[in-house]
């Protein structure tokens, strides 16, 4: 298996595959809901590139970013189980930003002021940079994101609609843990108690599946503050239902519009995500 860590030695073997090469962009770490995109892009190309790269400037907390586990062997090892043909791009900061870390501003049509906008201040704008700057140098006829990270697949999406770029974007279901708890990087970093009782974060989310559209989002919103308030180890950061498009908080519910839940909770100083489709 390749193994490439210069974007000019990248650029030079994906020569023979130009507009046929599926692209599945991550931060390493890799789990069975990274394999899942990557296991969909060979499906569908020629050749799948798989950059592994934790991305400082999408980080909003110094922390964060120090203790984001770095395992490229272990990374390159599970990747060589899925197919030997794919190539992986392992870059150094320097090779992405050279001299200058920091980040394009972005317009993403205002979604990207909601949810992990808010709370994780730049965080959209890090993303834009990567990714664009990933697209030029891989050049993918496909890219595969998670919906466990809807906000980011819009956002890309976004991305790729206001700079024309010639990349169709996928968008890939979300892979989850025996208990529910959606699949994350950061799992590792939790304890076996937390790891277990993270199981509420999903299992919230199917009730609000259940009972949306009968109780009020206001009744919702309550009910979910107080699960969490009572369970005690996960603190809410927030929980929201949302357009799809717009991301834009749910006032009324019109019937053309589809809806979904969003959460983020807090535990032991470690950040995770999920989300639900409503209707
Ligand atoms: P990350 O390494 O966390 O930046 O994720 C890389 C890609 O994998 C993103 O498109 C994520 O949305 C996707 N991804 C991460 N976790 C999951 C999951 N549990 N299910 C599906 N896709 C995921």
């Amino acid at each position: 298996m390749n193994v490439f860590y210069s974007q000019k030695e990248l650029k030079k073997a994906l020569v023979p595959f130009q507009k046929s090469i599926g692209f599945v962009p991550t931060m390493g770490a890799l789990h069975e809901g990274h394999l899942a995109l990557v296991k969909q892009s060979l499906i569908e190309n020629e050749r799948t590139v798989v950059s592994i790269f934790v991305n400082p400037t999408q980080f909003n907390n110094a922390s964060d970013l120090e203790k984001y586990p770095r395992t490229l062997e272990s990374d390159v090892m599970k990747l060589m189980e899925c197919s030997k043909e794919i190539i992986v791009y392992a870059p150094s900061v320097l090779d992405i930003y050279e001299e200058n870390v920091t980040s394009e501003s972005f317009n993403f049509d205002g979604i990207e002021h909601q949810m992990e906008g808010k709370f994780r201040p730049g965080h959209f704008d890090g993303v834009g940079t990567i990714v664009k700057k990933l697209f030029e140098i891989v050049a993918p006829k496909n890219a595969y994101f998670g919906e466990k990270d809807f906000q980011q697949l819009q956002i890309v999406r976004k991305l790729v609609k206001n700079y024309n770029l010639p990349v169709n974007i996928i968008g890939c279901p979300i892979y989850r843990e025996e208990n529910g708890l959606a699949m994350s990087s950061r799992n590792e970093r939790l304890t076996i108690e937390a790891r277990a009782k993270a199981s509420v974060i999903y299992k919230t989310l199917l009730e609000v599946q259940e009972i949306f559209g009968i109780k009020s989002v206001k009744e919702i919103s309550d009910y979910v503050n107080e699960v969490f308030e009572k369970e005690g180890l996960f603190e809410l950061e927030y929980f929201t239902i949302a357009e799809e498009n717009t991301l834009e908080t749910l006032e009324n519910i019109d019937n053309q519009c589809k809806y979904r839940a969003f959460i983020a909770v807090f535990v032991n100083n470690i950040r995770l995500i999920d989300n639900i489709s409503l209707n």
